[in-house]
């Protein structure tokens, strides 16, 4: 039974109502929002020992991280390590994007390792067991589709990202597009040329029913990729991408029908300018459905800094609405992350969703930033670097140059104003809130 299922009997799992409590809203509003479709829970029973967190309106954005391998790369200890930073670093969801070594093995090595909702994007089995065995995703017949995504469901996958909005129509469209960029979307240009060579209709939009039975049956939320995204910020707002986003709205209307959860994935490269109203537009199309965006990054131009590029649209997409913030690391469009471009994507994305969140109102940060502020005030530096994002990195550079007068740092030392101005006013800074 799916979550929707239960909520529909009036039966409220426990976790729903620990959620409500962390997310500062009323249980009745959470169970409205994911009757609404506006709120999911990701939460396959079959991955055990998880945490679970809600994606949608009225709640605190949340980050993702992608972990996985390539053909160039395959070190599951690597891996390993990713998720035991995200996870460290209080990251939100986990998503296995690996196409290199024993993928299948890979993946429930990682699901049994993460309490953290736990995402995949089975187009990438399908390509990377066909190229084992034939050469190409070419190969790969309609069933295909299918039997990876029961295989994936039986191993406790929390939520799918599939790519139903490219269709034939899209094709065409492409194909008399002038766009920059084509097909930027790893799996949309997988299903590009297996609908293009194999003169097939895209499964998972043909029999989109198929795939909201196995969700249904694994409780698994849908996330719909977006194989249209602009990939370069001249492709923004264009034709193709907001088709896309009008079959998947129609794809929503049948996951409702089947009582499944559903996200929608958005852009990808988006300039500064056209951000907030994209995420407007987006949920409008699609029935105000939790929206989880890739950035967007700002200008094409940012590699090896794709990373604060990103959090930079990240911030303003959830500012404008985004519900769910996919992290970039420094390496993107460059090579696979190690474990430090891990860290610094995900520390970029900290402070998105830390902004955005104290945009919402949110009581905890509030809190959280208030006293940062009241530490500083005081000159605690114990304090503070108990309330930094990154602590460690703060005690790093306290450390490098130590101050002379120990209750300032060596920026400004005898010239510190917080110290300068100590003593002259006296004002209660509790009522800030
Ligand atoms: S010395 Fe300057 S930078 Fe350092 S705490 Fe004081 S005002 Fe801030």
């Amino acid at each position: 039974m799916t979550l929707i299922q239960k909520l529909k009997k009036g039966n409220v799992p426990g976790y729903v109502k620990n959620i409500a409590r962390c997310e500062e809203v009323s249980e009745s509003f959470i169970v409205d929002k994911i009757l609404k479709g506006e709120v999911v829970i990701p939460g396959n029973p079959l991955h055990k020992d998880k945490r679970f967190t809600a994606i949608g309106s009225g709640m605190n954005v949340k980050i993702n991280v992608n972990i996985g391998t390539s053909g160039d790369r395959s070190d599951i200890i690597l891996e390993k390590e990713k998720i035991e930073l995200a996870e460290e670093m209080e990251a939100d969801t986990i998503m296995d994007l690996s196409v290199g070594g024993d993928i299948c093995r890979i993946r429930r090595e990682l699901i049994s390792k993460t309490v953290l909702p736990f995402g995949t994007v089975p187009v990438y089995q399908v390509a990377a067991s066909k190229q084992y065995e034939s050469g190409s995703i070419l190969g790969a017949g309609e069933s295909d589709f299918f039997s990876v995504l029961q295989q994936q469901a039986e191993d406790g996958v929390d939520f799918f990202t599939i790519h139903a909005g490219i269709n034939f129509e899209a094709v065409d469209r492409i194909k008399k597009s002038s766009r920059v960029l084509d097909v930027v979307s790893r799996g949309g240009a997988l299903l590009f040329e297996w609908m293009e060579v194999n003169q097939k209709e895209n499964p998972y939009y043909k029999y989109f029913e198929r795939v909201l039975e196995i969700a249904q049956q694994y409780d698994i939320t849908i996330s719909l990729g977006d194989a249209l995204r602009p990939g370069s910020v001249f492709d923004a707002g264009d034709e193709l991408q907001y088709y896309e986003t009008l079959v998947i709205a129609e794809l929503i209307k049948k996951a409702k029908d089947f009582d499944v959860q559903v996200m929608v994935e958005g852009p990808g490269h988006v300039p500064l300018h056209k951000i907030e109203h994209q995420i407007k537009a987006i949920k409008d199309m699609t029935f105000n459905a939790p929206l989880y965006v890739l950035g967007p990054l700002v200008v094409d131009s940012a590699a090896g800094y794709d990373h604060i590029n990103a959090a930079i649209g990240a911030a303003i997409a959830g500012y404008a609405g985004a519900d769910f913030l996919c992290y970039l690391t420094p390496a993107e469009h460059l090579c696979l992350p190690d474990i430090n471009d891990v860290r610094d994507g995900i520390m970029a994305f900290k402070i998105a969703q830390q902004a955005v969140n104290l945009s919402r109102g949110k009581r905890a940060v509030l809190d959280r930033e208030l006293k940062v502020s009241q530490a500083r005030k005081k000159r605690d530096w114990d304090e503070q670097m108990k309330l930094f994002l990154d602590n460690k990195k703060a005690m790093h550079y306290r450390s490098k140059l130590p101050p002379s007068i120990s209750d300032t740092c060596s920026m400004c030392s005898k010239y510190c104003s917080i110290k300068i101005m100590d003593g002259h006013l006296s004002k209660n800074t509790e009522s800030a809130l």
